[in-house]
């Protein structure tokens, strides 16, 4: 029985999930229709969802006010909002608790995911630390990814989400778009399951789930298409924060509307000092690590950690 505060939370939202569940099951197109919510059309950004429900005070609860926070900005128009990551290196603790849920919510194969951990040894002998710099698609605002191939297979969505196309981004082009991401962040699903060799594929990895306003399953379906974080777009159109923030035990991920400019992802990048990796390409990425009081009290360049 969870009692905390946010565990009221995640019963107010169960609904959503069971929203969710819904569709992913295969009654997707009639409860997008019934509901306009949008989430099962790849317009679903541009549409204003339902109101949500009404969330508990949790004061000091971050994971409760960027949730807040999250609905708020679901009130407004796509293109008013503008979906930024912040990590804090500071509080991670590289566990990969992020990086299994991300796996768990997005039907990632043992090959390839849409996160990863990099860890980096800094200082020397006795004064040394270990840095960690959860890594993941930053969402460009001006995506090599989408320039390395046809135009319309990959796509800035007006809340700033890039979009891949399944239906299209495949071979060679899966193969482009990968080579072009400067942060390693696309892979090719090589349509490999972690349980190939048993009697039979586990649920887990052969279920459908929600992508970019489609139902997928892996295996002839997704083999050989390019995948990548989408900030778990599915899970914001139900109201949901990122799976991967709200799976962080250490507190160190925080998501939000950079576009609010009282919301907590944007006075995270105004109160400290922050890095963008690859800022210097001119791509605008929308992923932010705070670099204040790191450990050796050093400036990290990029290549510290990726
Ligand atoms: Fe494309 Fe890589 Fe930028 Fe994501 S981080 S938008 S995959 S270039």
């Amino acid at each position: 029985m969870i009692s905390n505060p946010l565990g009221k939370v995640l019963r107010a939202r169960q609904g959503r999930r069971g929203f969710l569940r819904a569709w992913v099951t295969g009654a997707g197109a009639a409860v997008g229709a019934v509901t306009g919510r949008g989430l099962l059309t790849s317009t679903a950004s541009a549409q204003t969802p339902a109101a949500n429900p009404p969330l508990p005070d949790a004061p000091g609860n971050t994971l409760v006010r960027m949730q807040r926070e999250v609905d708020t900005a679901l009130a407004r128009p796509a293109a008013s909002r503008r979906w930024t990551m912040v990590i804090d290196p500071r509080k991670c603790i590289g566990c990969q608790a992020c990086v299994i849920a991300c796996r768990a919510e997005n039907v990632v194969g043992p090959v390839g995911s849409y996160r990863r951990v990099p860890q980096a040894e800094v200082g020397a002998y006795p004064s040394m630390a270990n840095v960690f710099m959860p890594a993941n698609c930053v969402q460009c605002d001006d995506p090599p990814c989408a320039r390395a191939v046809p135009a319309g297979m990959i796509q800035k969505r007006p809340d700033g989400i890039v979009q891949f196309d399944y239906t299209q981004l495949k071979g060679p082009h899966a193969a482009a778009a990968a080579a072009a991401c400067p942060y390693r962040a696309v892979h090719v699903d090589d349509g490999r399951y972690f349980t190939d060799g048993t009697p039979r594929h586990e649920a887990y990895e052969s279920r459908t789930f929600a992508e970019y306003g489609g139902a997928w399953r892996r295996g002839q379906q997704l083999t050989g298409v390019a995948r990548k974080c989408h900030f778990c777009a599915h899970r914001l159109e139900a109201g949901e924060l990122p799976a991967c923030v709200t799976t962080c035990i250490g507190g160190a991920m925080f998501f939000g509307d950079a576009a609010d400019a009282n919301s907590l992802a944007s006075l995270l990048v105004k109160d400290n000092r922050t890095i963008r990796i690859h800022e210097e390409l001119g791509i605008q990425p929308r992923v932010y690590y705070i670099e204040d009081k790191l450990p050796q009290g050093r400036h990290y360049s990029c290549a510290t950690c990726h």
